[in-house]
């Protein structure tokens, strides 16, 4: 006899690590909210979730059959938006945890949009340019029929980037017989990108900041700031936080770290890096390792690299006022919970990087009216958004005597619960 209900909510497939700590973080929004059971239900599992192989011929004329997903979670808003990763980790939970944040993430920012998430198992960096190309052409024909400007719209994420996006956007272009910009965000701008996108995440995340700083009473001028990762969003906040007033004291990468007390040049950092794609070995620095990077005392700590870095194992020696998520999910329940106890003042990813995908927005809507606006609009467009979700957060954090993220979700789960009980329950 078939179910009535669905009792098998254990499907490994999903139920890794991340995917549950995204979901109990829904639940205790969920809980406060006294979330109507029947609205609950429709937001655990994602709306649809498909699953490719995608073959490509290597350089060596060999074969090899990568695994890729796409996952919308929710689409009660609007088309699904969010990123491909291309990274060795890939899997069908941690995309659908990424997918969740996104639709949580573009209400907070009040777009019409829902979340999704993409991504191909993979080290981009053991594949050519030429190999690379081959696979993102293939994934895109194989999720041909659930991407599209009004139905899911994906942009960069870890291991892909403006190149990558082009070559998505020239792969639908093709099999529509037209070019279509709205395709996909972050592309190149001489194809339609949007002048600020690249920056977007980091200058989110450094709004975020500043706010903070002023409700804690800080002033920016010389506060010493480490930064997990160094890659689109890490060094982009670095640059940022820089021009504040700010001293970028440590980063790292995949590789490494470097330490310098009294401050990294942070322009002069970056023109190394693009030279020899590591911070390792950079002038008038010391080595540090990822761990002793993270414990460093500082002002304000930025994980701008993978998910799960703060821990049960590490919260207790965390050292900063400030914890700014600038990655997806970097900090476990667990360690949420020590870091609250010891009264750090944490602003949680799906505000505190949604500059990104606010940015795509910017990018979706200029590419459907191909009417392009200026640098200087674009970023003071971007600061009204982030610093208004910012203070909505913070009220209603202090009002509910909740935490920041919570108060964040609490936000976003009600919004799209009206919006669902608004448009009702097909059929
Ligand atoms: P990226 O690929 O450009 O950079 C990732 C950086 O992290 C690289 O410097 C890499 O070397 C480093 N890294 C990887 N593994 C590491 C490890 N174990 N320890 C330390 N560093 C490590 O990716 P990105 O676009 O900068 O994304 C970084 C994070 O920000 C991700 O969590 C991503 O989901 C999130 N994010 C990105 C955007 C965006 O617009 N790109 C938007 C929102 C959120």
């Amino acid at each position: 006899m078939t179910p009535r209900r669905n009792e098998h909510r254990d499907n490994p497939e999903y139920f890794t690590p991340i995917y549950k700590m995204a979901l109990a973080q829904f639940e205790q929004a969920a809980d406060k909210l006294s979330l109507d059971p029947n609205l609950r239900k429709r937001f655990t599992d994602p709306k649809r979730a498909i699953m490719v192989n995608i073959p490509i011929r290597l350089d060596d004329a060999s074969v090899e059959v990568f695994h890729g997903y796409r996952v919308h979670h929710d689409t009660t808003l609007g088309p699904s938006k969010g990123g491909i990763r291309f990274h060795p980790d890939v899997n069908l939970g941690e995309v659908s945890a990424l997918a969740m944040w996104m639709t949580w993430k573009c209400a907070l920012m009040g777009l019409p949009f829902g979340g999704a998430k993409g991504g191909v198992r993979c080290d981009p960096h053991a594949l050519s340019r030429n190999e690379l190309q081959r696979l993102t052409r293939r994934f895109t024909a194989e999720i041909i029929r659930f991407i599209g400007p009004e139905m899911d719209v994906p942009a960069p994420d870890i291991g892909t980037n403006e190149q990558i996006m082009a070559w998505m956007m020239d792969t639908y272009s093709q099999f529509k017989g037209y070019s279509i910009p709205g395709i996909v965000t972050g592309k190149p701008i001489n194809i339609g990108g949007s002048l600020g996108r690249t920056e977007a995440t980091g200058r989110g995340v450094v709004f975020c900041i500043m706010e903070a700083m002023r409700h804690l009473k800080m002033t920016p001028e010389g506060k010493k700031i480490v930064i997990q990762g160094f890659g689109n969003v890490g060094a982009n906040t670095a640059q940022i936080i820089d021009e504040e007033g700010c001293q970028v004291i440590a980063v790292s990468d995949v590789k490494s770290g470097i330490y310098n007390p009294n401050g990294l040049d942070i322009i002069a950092l970056r023109a190394h890096v693009e030279k020899t794609q590591f911070v390792e070995g950079f002038t008038e620095s010391e080595p540090i390792g990822n761990k002793d990077l993270l414990e460093l005392t500082c002002d304000v700590l930025v994980p701008a690299a993978l998910s799960e870095q703060i821990t049960r194992d590490n919260a207790e020696r965390i050292s900063c006022k400030i914890l700014a998520e600038a990655a997806n999910g970097p900090t476990t329940l667990a360690a949420d919970k020590i870091l609250q106890d010891r009264g750090l003042f944490l602003i949680p990813d799906i505000l505190a990087n949604a500059g990104g995908v606010t940015v795509s927005y910017f990018e979706w809507v200029q590419g459907l009216q191909n009417f392009f606006w200026k640098e200087q609009e674009i970023n003071e467009r971007l600061r009204e958004i982030v610093c208004s979700a910012f203070n909505n957060v913070l009220q209603l954090s202090l009002t509910e005597k909740v935490d920041m993220r919570l108060a964040a979700l609490m936000l976003s789960v009600q919004k799209i619960a009206k919006a669902k009980l608004a448009r009702g329950l097909f059929p």
